[in-house]
């Protein structure tokens, strides 16, 4: 991992309580604390991301959002801003995950538009694309994966692109306890990372973190880490229990 940086997020989802968060970093920072070589990121819900900044502030580990509106302000009644998350000292933000684009209809074309908000404010996107199991069945993983990423960074400058981090996330892979073989893994990273050499060239293709999320546990974290092109993970379930995801970190690590 000469090149680039290796990145463990965690995906709350719609989970956690606002009172719990502190306990929940007393437990993680000492576990995650050995790790000097990751860079670790929680992303709870927004409501929580000043209780967690406050936790979490003596330590390494960075605090992100989970979504944000693609417009800079005004009439969006119940929306988040890109620029709010960054005043807030949110350093990362979860665009495009499976969820979101699978029930709140967000599209490739909002992903695009939400990548170039978190540019404008200094927030580093992760990009989450992935196939559905039909699709893998269909044999179109790679050509649909190429498709959300090209949508994904329309736009984005040369620039700006070390600034991103993309996760792959196979949506059959996410809260099944199905998780990717870390062959499959390291073949639809490798992918992604060959999409981003066409477009940006081979030196920004290899500064790139590309992160694998779907069932990633403490068994599992080490083999998907070693793969070549898998440089982190992005963990959903295994996320809230501080012990497990500290696990993670150090399988990362
Ligand atoms: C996710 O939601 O990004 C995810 C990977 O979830 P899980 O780890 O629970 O599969």
């Amino acid at each position: 991992r000469k090149y680039r940086n290796t990145v463990i997020a965690a995906n709350w989802k719609m989970n956690m309580l606002p009172s719990k968060i502190k306990a929940y970093a007393e437990e993680l920072k000492p576990l995650a604390a050995p790790a000097k070589w990751c860079d670790i990121v929680i992303c709870p819900p927004f409501v929580m991301i000043p209780a967690a900044q406050k936790a979490f502030r003596d330590s390494r580990i960075s605090i992100g959002a989970q979504n944000l509106n693609e417009n800079e302000s005004g009439a969006y009644t119940g929306e988040v801003s890109s620029e709010q998350l960054s005043d807030l000292g949110a350093h990362y933000v979860i665009i495009g995950h499976s969820e979101r684009r699978q029930l709140f209809g967000e599209t490739d074309i909002t992903v695009n538009k939400k990548v170039h908000a978190a540019l404008q404010a200094n927030l580093r996107p992760i990009v989450c694309v992935g196939e559905t199991a039909q699709q893998r069945e269909m044999n179109v993983t790679e050509e649909l994966v190429t498709l959300q990423l090209k949508a994904a960074l329309a736009g984005v400058p040369a620039t700006k692109m070390r600034r991103i981090v993309v996760a792959y996330e196979p949506i059959w892979a996410i809260g099944t306890g199905n998780t990717a073989t870390a062959a499959d893994a390291e073949a639809v990273a490798a992918s992604i990372r060959a999409v981003i050499r066409g477009l940006y060239g081979a030196r920004t293709a290899r500064a790139i973190s590309i992160l694998y999320g779907g069932s990633m546990n403490a068994k599992n974290a080490f083999e998907l880490l070693s793969q070549p092109d898998v440089d982190g993970g992005l963990i959903g379930g295994a996320s809230l229990v501080p012990a497990d995801f500290a696990a993670i970190i150090n399988a990362a690590n």
